[in-house]
């Protein structure tokens, strides 16, 4: 994927699309900076930060952190330093994929305040998957404590139960994934994020990928798309 080191790319999909899964893979294979905002906010929480205990009980209600906090906190990967993603943030970095952000219309807004021109986005890919198949994906998924990987107990179970096959820690169930808050996420996603569909479709990048398939498969058509 070589061609792909300069890609700026958007993952955008509901709660239990598979876009943290692939854009981990993505990243791996290609060298690409891999930014989660559900993961940087969740090592907020575990570090008992200001910004973490405010955003916690949005999390654990399935609601999304007020945009003034997140974009704020992108803002910083993308033009300040951090250890996380190299000396001087997203805009150094040779190719990038955001998972997770933006969320709403606003964010979008203020990521191309800051990304105008030679930096601006050159993908935008949507996971597009049925609600109903996404339910049963997120209320059996189980991630992993020490390494991060993700798992599912039906789908794709650890050979020992609670123990991940790749580093042996301790798995974990996300404080989120309990009925109430799923159906809170997915209603959220339908609609404050389904308006960034038409957003980037007007601008024509936007790729939209049937992601109701094996990881392998998504992962191989993710591939062509970013060539
Ligand atoms: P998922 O996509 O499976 O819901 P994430 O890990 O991306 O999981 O996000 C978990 C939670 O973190 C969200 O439900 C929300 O509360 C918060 N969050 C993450 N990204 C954003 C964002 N861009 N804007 C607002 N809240 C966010
Ligand atoms: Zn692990």
């Amino acid at each position: 994927m070589a061609s792909s080191s300069q890609a700026r790319c958007v993952f955008l999909g509901a709660p239990g699309a598979g876009k943290g899964t692939q854009a981990k893979r993505v990243a791996q294979g290609s060298g690409l900076t891999h930014l989660s905002t559900g993961d940087l906010l969740r090592e907020e929480v575990k570090s008992g930060s200001e910004l973490g205990v405010e955003a916690k009980g949005y999390m654990d209600a399935g609601k999304l952190v007020p945009d003034q906090l997140i974009i704020d906190m992108v803002k910083a990967r993308i033009g300040g330093g951090d250890s996380a993603i190299g000396e001087s943030g997203l805009l150094a970095a040779s190719g990038w994929i955001l998972d997770g952000f933006p969320r709403t219309l606003p964010q979008a807004e203020a990521l191309d305040v800051n990304l105008s021109g030679d930096n601006a986005l050159t993908h935008v890919i949507s996971f597009a998957v049925p609600e109903e198949v996404l339910m049963g994906r997120l209320t059996g998924r189980r991630t992993c404590l020490n390494c991060g990987a993700i798992w599912h107990v039906e789908h794709k179970p650890t050979s020992k139960e609670g123990v991940c096959d790749q580093c042996g820690g301790e798995l974990t169930q996300r404080s989120d994934d309990c009925n109430e808050a799923i159906g809170k996420r997915l209603e959220v996603y339908r609609s404050q994020t389904t308006p960034l569909l038409a957003y980037y479709g007007d601008r024509g990048v936007l790729k939209e990928v049937d992601a109701n398939r094996s990881p392998d498969v998504v992962f191989q058509e993710l591939l062509t798309h970013m060539q």
